[in-house]
């Protein structure tokens, strides 16, 4: 099972509605696969926020009136109207409540799906470290730095560039390049190994709000540059702006390492 096909069953996985064969293979791939245990989990607590705050809000009583006695929602008390309400709908007395209560439950629910639930785009592109160092992401292989940026550059029809940094100092080669679209928007990739660990950079078009609300930021006079640093299970990321460009490293390197690694290659715009 991809990661797409799964994503697509977790949903009816989490509302209890997915019978085997697909149950049994969604299990085994969410014990092989971070990034779609995470999905669920996600899911997970969607559901548990939706069931909490409906249980928690209790309509005031004059809302609850106002709702049963709008005349759009129940029309008109005179004789005739109650005479064909009976007709289509034997059971007023029952009904009134009930029908307020699911138009109650139905408020909720839009609010509470209208409000963005998607994480930032830097949180989202983090995913693919753990993806890619577990064997979960096809992806090509080669040394050649120029190839990689070649390639990347070529995925987004010569609109930006990936960060083609030489890391070589630091004992990292490049080894990969790969594109992720995240919410419409094109993620370019380049991968870093050596014997210190991994490396990845990120480039994407965005601006400084792609960066996590709850991110670090530190200010570099020299540069004139904002970092923005952040961690995600055990990966520490910094993220910068060059112009409409937002480039993000990510390693499990220190902190202090791997600012200092970003301050050292940004360039000003
Ligand atoms: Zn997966």
């Amino acid at each position: 099972m991809t990661c797409a096909e799964a994503q697509e069953l977790i949903t009816a996985l989490v509302d209890r509605e997915l019978l085997d064969p697909e149950r049994s293979s969604l299990e085994l791939h969410l014990q092989e696969c971070a990034g779609c245990r995470l999905a669920l989990e996600q899911e997970q607590a969607l559901k548990q926020a939706i069931r909490g705050a409906g249980q928690r809000i209790r309509a005031p009583s004059d809302l609850r009136h106002k709702i049963v006695s709008d005349q759009r929602i129940f029309p008109d008390k005179s004789r005739s109207a109650r005479r064909w309400r009976h007709y289509f709908w034997p059971m007023p007395q029952l009904a009134h409540p009930a029908l307020a209560a699911v138009l109650l439950a139905i408020a909720i629910l839009t609010v509470f799906l209208l409000k963005p639930r998607n994480q930032p785009v830097a949180i989202a592109a983090l995913e693919t470290y753990d993806l890619f160092l577990r064997g979960h992401l096809s992806v090509r292989r080669t040394e050649n730095a120029d190839q990689i940026v070649e390639e990347l550059t070529r995925a987004v029809g010569g609109d930006f560039h990936p960060m083609g940094y030489n890391l070589t100092a630091m004992n990292l080669r490049p080894v990969a390049g790969l594109v992720r679209e995240i919410d419409g928007r094109k993620i370019l990739v380049a991968i870093y190994q050596g014997p210190g660990g991994s490396l990845f950079c990120y480039t994407f078009l965005g601006s400084a709000e792609d960066a996590p609300p709850n991110a670090a930021r530190f200010f570099d006079a020299a540069k004139k540059i904002d970092f923005y640093a952040f961690s995600r299970g055990g990966v520490n990321a910094v993220l910068h702006r060059e112009g409409g460009v937002i480039c993000i490293l990510a390693s499990e390197m220190p902190m202090e390492k791997l600012l200092a690694l970003a301050q050292s290659k940004a360039k000003q715009s």
